[in-house]
């Protein structure tokens, strides 16, 4: 199949399920909190965008023609001017989206109705991530990082599914990219990766450049993070000292220790991603 080059050079699969232009701006290498799988390794160096390296990196973004921009971090609430910025962004005409750990939910009340779509990062057990949408302005998506630690039983996943669901919520079920030590270990989830298996191949999606699928009445899509179908990929990103970058650099890549069990089961999948990629 033909594939068509964005303005900004990228080169979305063929099967590519959004609109990739987009852009991430790295508010703050600072966060209220530390996850294990975290893809960011400057998370807690303590550095904050400043107005005027915001309002450039806009600049650029449109002369890349990006459409969505991405309120990102570390953890973009603990930027002291967090909603200003936001409002900067939509006055330049982006769609503003945002990943958020929803701690600082005080924030984000600020935030509803400026920005178009909150998405919260899930983990078991933050049970004040579960919204009403009818109580917000903005759109709310709940982002289940899934593995089989968090959900031993395709079962114990859906529920968590059902419940943003039935609260009007948008949800994502993701798995992990395995670019440190803790996401190596943890990329595979078979009660979600043995579905490719299941399903007709013209039925897999590529979503944000990984190989995807819908459930729940194509409402919720499950991506699976470890199975890149577009391995030279752009993706765009501004940090906190306002540089533009054409790829996410994660860290720890070098600190995996690679797994005889892990190696076999990537081993085991490549054919099929390689079919994929080849779309
Ligand atoms: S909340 Fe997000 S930015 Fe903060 S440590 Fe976790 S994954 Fe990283």
């Amino acid at each position: 199949m033909k594939r068509k080059m964005l303005k900004c050079g990228i080169i979305p699969h063929p099967r590519e399920n959004e609109d990739l232009r987009q852009i991430y701006f790295l508010l703050t290498y600072a966060c209220n909190k530390a996850c294990p799988y975290c893809i960011e390794p400057n998370v807690h160096l303590g550095k904050y965008i400043t107005e005027e390296a915001f309002q450039a990196g806009m600049q650029i973004a449109h002369h890349l023609d990006m459409q969505t921009l991405y309120l990102h971090g570390g953890e973009p609430t603990v930027h002291p001017n967090v909603v200003r910025l936001a409002q900067l962004a939509k006055a330049e005409g982006f769609q503003v989206n945002m990943f958020t750990n929803g701690i600082r939910m005080d924030i984000l009340h600020e935030l509803d109705g400026i920005v178009d779509e909150i998405r919260f990062s899930y983990e078991p057990g933050l049970e004040f991530m579960f919204q009403e949408q009818e109580k917000w302005k903005s759109r709310i998506k709940l982002y289940i990082m899934a593995t089989t630690d968090s959900y031993p039983t395709e079962e114990s996943l859906m529920q968590v599914v059902d419940r943003a669901l039935d609260l009007g919520m948008g949800c994502k079920v993701r798995t992990l990219n395995p670019v440190n030590p803790y996401a190596y270990e943890h990329q595979f989830v078979p009660y979600l990766h043995n579905k490719l298996l299941e399903m007709p191949e013209e039925d897999i999606v590529c979503d944000g450049n990984k190989a995807a699928y819908w459930i729940k009445d194509h409402s919720v899509v499950v991506r699976l993070g470890n199975m890149q179908l577009n391995p030279g990929h752009l993706k765009y990103s501004v940090d906190p000292d306002g540089v533009l970058h054409s790829r996410f650099t994660h860290s720890n890549k070098a600190s995996i220790v690679l797994s005889h069990d892990i190696e076999a089961q990537r081993t085991f999948w490549e054919p099929l991603v390689e079919r994929l990629r080849n779309i």
